[in-house]
């Protein structure tokens, strides 16, 4: 067996002991002498694994009782309607920009109310956090959206905006589990699973059960509406059960690594390593102002097109793969995720340094 290291955006690198647990139960989960994609959802087997990984994430997170987690479908990309259709009983969301997640979900959510973008860091390629300390906040804002950590510009917030009282709304597709958070700060926490967590096709929402309404959007889908995959325990329909037993091992393996302050440890650690290689580097440069650095997604170039290409292509060649930068921005990107060992960037830092040897 080969494995490399994969830097890829997501879907992403998965911890390999939970790779290699999921092969051991493939052909003959506990006994029941099927797998679990062959198991029907509402059988006992998969019951006790989708209540255990809802057990398991609140604990992680610390998610207080008033919040409902739900395992939907769709991806990230469905929530950028369901949000608005859901949430929007005053018709306007106040929406920060500072990517293109955060820009589709605000081009989505126009479909049902008024979309406020009361900030953004397009002047400068998103290579920044806006100062949202004292933000022009609608009186009649149902919620301020966010995109937490910015997956294709290699940004996060490291304090969250001031509301002003409003609920807030994240997408942490891209930073989910990497750090403790306070689930209390926000109405909605939401993230596709495909980079930290598990096999796409799966999409976590938390949302402050105050906020499941029947008298949402007109003409709101059955399936987008919380209140229909809340009162189910998410299932009202097949769920996505394979991405949701891959989802309930990752937390587990979570647990087993220390929870996640010590996810935040690991993860400050590596990023650290790359970050430092390329503060003092001649050659690679960072593309984000140092405070807002993601410690998720790490953006660089070498200036020189030419010359990102033949990065990319001599890193794959050396078991580095997925190193493009996002089709929109070009350069590189190394994406670092929860299951990226300490080893992989060490790696990549070595690697680099003997490429900026060679072709300085
Ligand atoms: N939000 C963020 C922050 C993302 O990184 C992505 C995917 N790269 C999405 C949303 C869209 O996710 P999906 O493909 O699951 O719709």
């Amino acid at each position: 067996m080969s494995r490399v290291y994969n830097f890829s955006a997501g879907p992403a690198v998965l911890p390999e002991e939970v790779l290699q647990a999921a092969a051991d139960e493939m052909m003959d989960y506990k006994g029941t002498g099927m797998s679990v994609m062959e198991m029907s959802h509402r059988s006992k087997p998969f019951e006790e694994i989708i209540t255990e990984a809802e057990a398991d994430l609140r604990d992680l997170m610390e998610i207080p009782d008033n919040y409902k987690v739900l395992f939907l479908q769709g991806g990230a990309s469905q929530q950028f309607a369901a949000i608005p259709m859901n949430l929007m009983k005053n018709g306007v969301a106040d929406y920060i920009i500072t990517g293109q997640w955060a820009k589709k979900a605000a081009q989505e959510a126009e479909k049902y109310g008024k979309v406020n973008r009361i900030a953004s860091s397009e002047d400068k390629v998103f290579s920044y956090i806006p100062d949202c300390s004292d933000l022009p906040i609608d009186d009649n804002a149902d919620y301020v959206y966010i995109c937490e950590n910015n997956t294709i510009y290699g940004t996060k917030y490291k304090e969250l905006p001031n509301t002003k009282g409003k609920i807030l709304v994240a997408d942490v597709s891209s930073c989910f589990l990497s750090e403790p958070v306070d689930v209390t700060k926000y109405g909605v926490i939401y993230g596709g699973v495909q980079k930290n967590i598990g096999p796409a096709g799966t999409v976590i929402v938390i949302i402050r059960e105050d906020l499941i309404r029947d008298d949402v959007f007109p003409g709101t889908p059955t399936m987008l509406k919380y209140k229909t995959q809340a009162d189910a325990k998410s299932l009202y329909n097949t769920p996505p059960a394979y991405g949701i037993y891959i989802c309930g091992k990752v937390f587990k393996w979570l647990k087993k690594m220390g929870g996640l302050e010590a996810m935040k440890e690991r993860n400050e650690k590596k990023a650290k390593l790359l970050y430092d290689f390329l503060d003092q580097s001649q050659l690679f440069k960072g593309t984000v102002v140092k405070e807002d650095r993601s410690l998720m997604n790490v953006p660089f170039v070498t200036g020189n097109e030419e010359l990102d290409a033949k990065f990319v292509k001599e890193a794959k060649a050396a078991g580095l793969e997925n190193l493009k930068g996002h089709r929109t921005v070009g350069g590189m990107r190394a994406s670092i995720y929860n299951a990226m060992p300490y080893e992989g960037v060490e790696a990549l830092v070595a690697f680099m340094k003997k490429f900026e040897e060679e072709n300085l």
